[in-house]
């Protein structure tokens, strides 16, 4: 996983779960500023002039909140100074209240507005939150007892309502932190598991790379003695002796590939594997393909055939890699096509690239696979159809291809045929003058 974002996310997730309440909390606000601007104006001593720039404030807050969330974002260091602002406004609104000539039941709904603002707007974590609404009643109920007058049953409510949105203030906060705290939790243990698996990767990559190359000698070495056999160095043999040689040579030369997979695979995931790039000549390397194919093809019922366009033969590329990735394709088409044709071909491509493409008339891919195809160790064919392979060579083949600078790309339907497309990057010849060296 990416280090910066995991780094990034618990902060991303606790800020866009606040920017949700907020957006949220101001839709309450401004369901509590309409039921109270209509309370006021139907039945407040004075009518609604005396507080309307209150209820104008708080609307345009909700306005801005809305605005500030769009994107489910929040500047942290917009908490504190809006404690500060939201504490010295009820304040100065407390105090104009103490000398103004209203009851001050009268006072309670901006009251609560403002308080309201501080349980709904901001995220400022328990403690503030705590401190902000102790203050805003404080400041309240310190107003209520200089002004001299009697509490009666509206002044009762009024200061009842304050309380009780200082309380609904500090449960929201703490619900927040709460969640923020599960979301620390669950981040953490998803790290611990993703260095686990991490580690149990590295491991597994090891072991294999270890066992393949254990492999790899001993099978080398009875390469070495068939070869010893048939070449007459331990005496004549006889044609059925040679026939099992042959078949044992089939046999291991299929198992020695494979190691060679391993390895290679192991090598990519360790991020080891480093390719030699230098200029390939598409013709020769077509030509040592034709004779591949011709012996790959001997009794089956399927034509080969292989083009350069004019201009497109020189590439950019590690030229053993390049043989590699244009033969598992090659031996992909054969495995997979039991009649008709398959075709192998360098065009020019966008962006000063050649697509050397494998197509084929065989069994074809359904889209659904084409991404399982590139995973190492995947096969989307019934196995019961008993074609060899381990299902890797697709896999290192694109990884080879991108480190190269290219792609590696399928088009195929079910039925209807296979093309595999491998870009690389071109070799333009300047002045029309062919290339300088050439490496394959
Ligand atoms: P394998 O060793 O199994 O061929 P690959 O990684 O080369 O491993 O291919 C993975 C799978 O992709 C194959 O097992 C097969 O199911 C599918 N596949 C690859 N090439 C072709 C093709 N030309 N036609 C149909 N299926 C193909």
């Amino acid at each position: 996983m990416d280090t910066d974002s995991a780094e990034e996310s618990p902060a991303v997730a606790r800020r866009s779960l606040i920017a949700d309440r907020l957006r949220a909390g101001s839709l309450v606000l401004a369901g509590g500023v309409a039921a109270n601007i209509l309370v006021d104006w139907r039945s407040r001593p004075g009518g609604l002039a005396p507080v309307a720039w209150m209820y104008a404030v708080s609307l345009t807050l909700v306005v801005l909140v809305q605005l500030a969330t769009r994107e489910r974002r929040l500047v942290p260091s917009m908490v504190p100074f809006a404690a500060i602002v939201i504490t010295l406004w009820n304040a100065v609104f407390c105090t104009y209240a103490a000398f103004a000539p209203v009851p001050i039941a009268a006072l309670a709904a901006p009251s609560i507005l403002v308080v309201m603002s501080a349980a709904l707007f901001l995220p400022w974590g328990v403690r503030t939150q705590t401190c902000v609404a102790t203050v805003c009643v404080l400041t309240y109920a310190a107003v209520a007892a200089l002004t001299g007058r009697p509490l009666d049953l509206a002044g009762a409510y009024a200061m009842l309502s304050v309380g009780a949105a200082a309380v609904v203030s500090c449960v929201g906060a703490y619900l927040v932190e709460q969640r923020g705290r599960l979301i620390d939790e669950q981040t953490a243990s998803l790290r611990e598991m993703n260095r686990v698996m991490r580690e149990a990767g590295v491991k597994k990559d090891e072991f294999l790379a270890s066992v393949s190359h254990e492999l790899r000698t001993p099978l080398n070495v009875v390469l070495g003695y068939i070869d010893l056999l048939l070449d007459h160095s331990f005496g004549p043999l006889e044609p059925a002796q040679r026939d099992v040689l042959h078949r044992i040579t089939k046999n291991a030369s299929n198992l020695s590939h494979l190691i060679n997979d391993l390895i290679d695979l192991s090598r990519i995931e360790a991020g080891r594997l480093k390719v030699e790039i230098g200029r390939v000549d598409l013709n020769t390397l077509f030509t040592d393909l034709r004779g591949v194919m011709e012996v790959l093809l001997n009794g089956h019922d399927v034509t080969f055939t292989a083009t350069v366009a004019p201009g497109c033969a020189w590439v950019q590329a590690d030229p053993d890699r390049l043989k590699q990735i244009v033969s598992n394709l090659l031996v992909n088409a054969v495995k997979f096509t039991e009649h008709g044709t398959i075709t192998l071909h360098a065009a020019a491509a966008p962006n000063t690239m050649v697509a050397i493409s494998v197509a084929d008339t065989g069994i074809g891919i359904p889209p659904a696979a084409h991404r399982a195809i590139f995973e190492p160790f995947r096969q989307v064919h019934d196995r019961s159809r008993r074609v060899p392979g381990a299902g890797i060579g697709l896999s290192i083949s694109s990884r080879l291809a991108h480190l190269m600078g290219g792609s590696l790309e399928v088009a195929s339907e079910a039925g209807e045929g296979s093309r595999f497309t491998l870009t690389v990057p071109a070799i333009v010849a300047e002045n029309g003058a062919p290339p300088l060296r050439q490496v394959s």
